[in-house]
């Protein structure tokens, strides 16, 4: 059984409290692993090491180039390990090794570009327009980041944060999801091994509204980049307030997936699938309002069907399965009550709808792959974030009427658009309020491109250049060459 220890100022430790916590295979239940279960003492004395490692100066001040040789370090590192964490990631969160392998792919991927940038970003020299001076612009970290993670993708998520982090010489604190910190913990000890100086990066285990709300508060953190719900994003924001922080949100979606009839209709039906299966729809980009123009709708939602019932659930461990399990008691409850709340308000259950009778399946937190048909803007399954593996299908007759259904929420995270048009999608796409547009795609993503929401999706970007620049602070420097009194006064 593993026990899982916190990683402050360049040890391992137990939280100070002694408390521990138990977790869970959302397989079958099994106690995977324990861990400490650090509050805000233990949130306070990462925050002490990562602010005298900051003011210390040494990390800030190591060339770029070395620092962005340790996060190139990092990524062989994640690489020679590569099976180790896919399956410990499979172990936590349910989802297919096979995903968890794509992951750790995409994850060292993280790493690698941004060990590239790291000396990429040395500031510019500005014309000035003031005779006999110098004037340059310099980028500098922000100082000490608190990063909080959720447990859908606990690593990628954790990497978007720590490599541009610490390419930039911030240093950090990490809290993962309480309820899938398995493979932070494993990366924390990868970057112990690539070397990293004493309280640069921490790690401390718990709960939200303890050590979240700590890192969130404290006035020694000077960032706060947070990926996770609305609620909590709302919560944090007004925390954060306290020494107004800087902020980095990467909060929920729920996204359109507008399909015109002269789409390529067989693949945008196997596209559908991934938009909304992959991880048991537990994904924050995932299509899982499905747009139809009203011409199709019929013989589209019959070849989805007849998909989704040919999806094999099980264990992710199993090569033959195709989706797992949902994370928690909890969340399987929410998934359920999001449907029952659609068929009260008028949705028609085309195939799913609870949870799999499979006398194989009952320890697992399964829901059966769900397509609701009958859908309007105006019900709460088509408006909440269910998290779950659930398609809701809402009809279209014109381009104006789709552009306004796919823009009929309060999120703006991502959206896809179906058609051989090119021109009509290039002018959906323009009128589409969200932070990714695909375009006979869906949910595909690169380190290179940048990441984040319009609307209540968030604040800020993750990925691309703009992810790293969420850590760095601008400084204008001028310097007169020729100073002079002005004789003002
Ligand atoms: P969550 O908001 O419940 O928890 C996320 C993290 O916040 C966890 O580590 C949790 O412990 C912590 N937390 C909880 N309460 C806190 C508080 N008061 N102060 C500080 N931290 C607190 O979210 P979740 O259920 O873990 O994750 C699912 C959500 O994440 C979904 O809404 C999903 O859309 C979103 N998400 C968004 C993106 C994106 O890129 N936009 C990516 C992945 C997940």
């Amino acid at each position: 059984m593993r026990f899982l220890r916190q990683y402050i100022n360049g040890a391992w430790v137990n939280a100070v409290s002694g408390e521990t916590r138990d977790i869970i295979n959302p397989f079958n239940q099994d106690v995977i692993a324990t861990a400490t279960e650090g509050n805000e003492t233990d949130a306070k004395l990462a925050i002490a090491a990562a602010r005298e490692a900051f003011d210390s100066g040494e990390w800030a001040s190591t060339p770029a180039i070395e620092r962005g040789q340790f996060i190139r370090k990092i990524a062989e590192l994640i690489e020679r390990d590569k099976e180790e964490l896919a399956e410990l990631e499979s172990l936590d969160t349910g989802k297919t090794v096979e995903e968890s392998r794509g992951d750790m792919d995409d994850i060292a991927g993280v790493f690698r570009y941004y060990a590239e940038l790291a000396d990429k970003n040395g500031g510019e020299i500005i014309d000035s327009p003031i005779p006999d001076s110098i004037s340059k612009v310099v980028h500098e970290p922000v100082g000490v980041c608190g990063q909080i993670t959720p447990w859908n993708y606990p690593l990628l998520q954790a990497s978007w944060k720590l490599a541009p982090a610490l390419a930039t010489g911030n240093t950090l604190i990490m809290k993962p999801s309480e309820i899938t910190p398995l493979t932070s913990v494993k990366v924390f000890e990868l970057i112990e091994e690539a070397g990293i100086p004493k309280g640069v990066a921490n790690l401390v285990l718990g709960a939200g509204d303890t050590v979240g709300a700590e890192l969130s508060v404290n006035s020694d953190v000077d960032l706060i980049s947070f990926t996770g719900g609305i609620a909590t994003g709302k919560k944090i924001m007004q925390a954060a307030s306290s020494n107004v922080k800087k902020l980095a949100l990467e909060l929920g979606g729920k996204n359109p997936n507008v399909i015109f009839a002269d789409a390529d209709l067989e693949t945008a039906v196997d596209q559908a699938l991934n938009a909304v299966f992959f991880h048991a729809g537990q994904i924050c980009s995932a299509g899982t309002r499905l747009i139809l123009e009203e011409s199709i709708h019929d013989d589209f939602v019959r070849a989805l069907v007849a998909r989704v019932s040919k999806i094999k659930l099980g264990s992710g461990f199993d090569n033959k399965t195709q989706m797992g399990p949902l994370i928690s008691a909890e969340h399987l409850a929410k998934v359920e009550k999001y449907v029952e709340a659609g068929k009260q308000e008028g949705a028609t259950v085309a195939i799913g709808g609870g949870r799999p009778q499979d006398p194989e399946l009952q320890d697992g937190f399964f829901y059966l792959p769900t397509v609701l048909t009958d859908c309007t803007t105006d019900m709460k399954v088509v408006q909440d974030e269910g998290f779950g593996p659930v398609i809701t299908v809402e009809k279209f007759q014109t381009e104006q009427e789709a552009i306004k259904l796919a823009n009929d929420s309060i999120y703006g995270l991502a959206g896809g658009v179906w058609t051989n048009d090119i021109a009509k999608a290039e002018r959906c796409v323009a009128k589409m309020r969200m932070g990714t547009v695909w375009i006979n795609e869906f949910n595909l993503y690169f380190p290179h491109a940048p990441w984040g929401g319009f609307k209540q999706s968030g604040i800020g970007r993750e990925l691309g250049r703009l992810g790293i620049e969420e850590y760095t602070e601008t400084k204008h420097i001028f310097q007169n060459l020729k100073p002079e009194p002005l004789n003002w006064f």
